[in-house]
């Protein structure tokens, strides 16, 4: 992940953390289409899908063929979420450019989430992390609950400080501070990223924020006040974790987007086509989605 190539970089998650929820099967060939027509938008890094179980996770279970199917442009980097090492070897074998893992700050959430407790979590990131590197490929860590937990209540960053502690002896250098279940405020937000940032000044940052209580945008705000610029989010603001009750979905892309470029900000992203995008998605899934820039009748898109 390169951080220095646009102002504001943003990951597109919307066909890995977007999808995973849904119970209706999205056909391989709409999840590829709605990936290319993300890409073509003008973002320039995708987690496209996740290599996880189909038993957990069924809408998933195309992983191989929809990295198969996606056009690589120049420019573009395809990452796939894995939680372990069965899932990166398979991801590694699809041809994806990155793998994405994730930890839980929470013990408690991770337990629900991968099945495992915090230190054996560590090691097999630790696995993938050496796997990774014998296929000259990045290890980025999305470390979910930084913020807050549905189990575990308000997390001191001090959490977050010793998972990254025990990571870096991995080598990894690309973390994603999740707010899994929207209850970050933008202090909160603000405060940990400077904390991080300053404890650990070599290491890459982003956020990976959920909407619950529509304080996403300010959260998001916050972060980049904090010098934070790259962000996760889907278009429409949908998505959300199966193992979280009542996730709530993520920062919607658009929206993020056209806040920043209303405030003069480089992101090299088309935002009406990401709008038209997110308006044949919810005709898709056949409920309004999230979005506020797909709703908008008066805003002119003229430069
Ligand atoms: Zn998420």
């Amino acid at each position: 992940m390169n951080f220095a190539d646009a102002v504001i970089s943003i990951t597109d998650v919307t066909a890995r953390d977007g999808f995973q929820m849904e119970r209706t099967w999205i056909p391989t060939e709409t999840k590829i289409e709605i990936i290319n027509q993300v890409t073509a938008a003008g973002i320039n890094r995708i987690e496209a899908a996740a290599f996880v179980s189909p038993k957990k996770v069924p809408q998933m279970r195309d992983a191989e063929a929809v990295i198969a199917g996606l056009f690589r442009r120049d420019g573009l980097t395809v990452a796939a979420l894995v939680a372990n090492l069965k899932g990166a070897e398979r991801a590694l074998a699809a041809g994806v450019d990155e793998l994405q893992t994730v930890i839980s700050v929470s013990e408690t959430h991770n337990l629900k989430n991968v099945d495992r407790d915090l230190d054996t979590s560590i090691k097999e990131i630790g696995e993938i992390a050496s796997l990774a590197r014998e296929h000259d490929r990045a290890l980025n860590v999305s470390l979910s609950t930084v913020f807050g937990c549905t189990y575990e209540g308000t997390m001191p960053v001090e959490k977050t400080v010793r998972v990254i502690e025990s990571l870096t002896n991995y080598g990894i250098s690309t973390f994603m501070l999740s707010d899994t279940i929207g209850m970050a405020n933008p202090r909160q937000i603000y405060d940990h990223t400077t904390k991080l940032q300053k404890e650990f000044p070599r290491l890459l940052f982003g956020l990976h924020l959920h909407n619950a209580l529509g304080m996403g945008l300010a959260n998001v705000l916050a972060g980049y006040e904090a010098g934070i610029v790259h962000f996760d989010a889907a278009v429409g603001g949908i998505g959300g974790c199966p193992f979280t009750p009542d996730a709530p979905g993520n920062v919607c892309t658009e929206d993020l987007t056209f806040m920043f470029q209303e405030m003069g900000l480089n992101t090299g992203i088309d935002v009406p086509r990401l709008v038209n995008l997110a308006q044949k998605i919810e005709a898709l899934f056949g409920r309004t989605l999230p979005g506020y820039m797909m709703k908008a009748k008066n805003v002119s898109f003229c430069d």
